[in-house]
């Protein structure tokens, strides 16, 4: 199936007199007839479904959907997108283990990774993901696991330059995990170009719609976890409680997400509600038609508000002025994504001032969205910050992160030029 064919279907096979939508298996737990049948589950003997935190039906409808538009051989869906990440990282660096990862990251990852993660003796080593292969490879050291970086950056909207990446995690026997979640697959497939492990949070463009929280991790079962049997002991020696199972060897390229499911799942439980994931199905139905619309419109505001007297500064792949303009067209030739940053001259007071006076666009702490939507984060996220503690923190007090929605561009201009006259 090509792509657009795969939002709509893939994943989910009615049979004969079933129903055309996912079903929401709204149920915690599934009957055996005998005590032999539900034994051998627990012992992952059996594929089937027996408790909701570990598996159920309607999860892996939607999570076979995204596999199917990762170009994967497994996948999972977790509660949120920091539980996809924490999951993607933890099920191969234990307490000890150390992993790279791009600085240019979702502040909530870069807490997650810097320091949630160093208090269960996890450590990351942050590198800036445009220096050379010989400086990032110096961050690498005898018990780093992974690699981690973002497809295309929240909120910078910096493109990552995957190959190099991959290139350099695979030179040091590690595989390379990246957030898809900007571009989403409709915009990058990372597998085409060397990452091994692909994270979403699906609570943006792929639920589109606010709906639901929820998040997605699929693997391309290219990174021989079992080649480097001393670097990945939990996947290569016994699971002590699955009876002395081997992933790599019971499992074959589906083992990383097996273990992750049946050990991290099983543990931690960030299982997604399955009317979570129906929610996720729908979205993923027109997901191939809403990026181009984001994308166009982020295009079209990007150069608006390049040519606007009151603009400062934008940053958007898309301009021919950016910075990562050759890298977003080489990995997103179809746009990458319909978030863009800018800042106004007269810097947080200013951008303050605008921000009241918009009526279409909305302020709220979200992005990709349906609906177009702004972010402060000097005045929202970060507003505890100084503007010195700001630029220490790499965040220009003057930065609004624009998320553009599906709207008519015309009326999306009309209120930004209003709010920009009313200041
Ligand atoms: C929002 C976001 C996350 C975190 O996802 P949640 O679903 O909010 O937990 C992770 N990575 C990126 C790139 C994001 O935009």
């Amino acid at each position: 199936m090509k792509k657009d064919t795969e939002c709509v279907r893939a994943g989910y096979e009615p049979g004969n007199g079933e129903p055309r939508q996912i079903p929401i298996v709204q149920s915690t737990t599934f009957r055996y007839t005998t005590s032999e049948e539900m034994g051998a589950l627990f012992d992952l003997e059996k594929a089937g479904y027996f408790y909701t935190r570990l598996q159920n039906p309607t999860n892996d409808n939607v999570a076979a959907r995204i596999t199917a538009l990762e170009g994967g051989v497994a996948g999972m869906l977790t509660s949120s997108g920091q539980a996809a990440n924490f999951f993607a990282v933890f099920n191969i660096c234990e307490a000890g283990d150390h992993f790279v990862a791009s600085s240019t990251i979702y502040g909530g990852t870069f807490n997650l990774f810097g320091v949630t993660m160093k208090k269960m003796g996890v450590e990351c080593t942050f590198v800036d993901q445009d220096a050379s292969e010989e400086e990032i490879s110096a961050a690498f050291r005898p018990n780093t696991k992974c690699m981690f970086g973002e497809t295309v950056s929240n909120p910078g909207v910096k493109v990552l330059d995957i190959e190099k990446f991959a290139k350099i995690a695979h030179a040091h026997g590690v595989p390379l995990i990246v957030d898809n979640t900007f571009p989403t697959p409709v915009n990058c497939r990372p597998f085409e170009w060397g990452a091994d492990i692909v994270t979403h949070s699906t609570t943006k463009y792929m639920d589109g719609h606010g709906v639901a929280v929820g998040g997605a991790i699929v693997d391309s079962g290219n990174f021989d976890f079992a080649a480097y049997g001393d670097k990945f002991p939990g996947l290569n020696t016994p699971d002590e409680s699955y009876h002395g199972i081997v992933y790599t060897r019971k499992f074959g390229k589906a083992g990383y997400i097996t273990k992750a499911t049946s050990q991290l799942m099983r543990d931690l439980g960030s299982i997604q509600s399955p009317q979570n994931a129906f929610y996720l199905g729908l979205g993923l139905e027109s997901l191939h038609l809403r990026m181009p619309r984001h994308c166009a419109n982020a295009q079209r505001i990007a150069e608006f508000l390049e040519a606007h007297p009151a603009v400062e500064w934008v940053s958007y792949p898309g301009l021919k002025s950016n910075k990562y303009y050759e890298l977003g067209k080489k990995y997103c030739p179809n746009g990458t994504c319909g978030v863009l940053c800018f800042g106004l001259k007269g810097g947080r007071a200013a951008a303050e001032k605008f921000m009241d006076g918009l009526k279409l666009v909305r302020i709220y702490t979200h992005v990709a969205d349906s609906q177009s939507c702004m972010l402060h984060p000097a005045s929202h996220t970060h507003r505890q910050l100084t503007d010195e503690q700001l630029a220490a923190a790499g965040i220009d007090p003057s930065l609004i992160r624009f998320s553009l929605g599906i709207e008519d561009a015309d009326d999306i201009i009309a209120d930004i030029t209003q709010a920009l006259e009313s200041k």
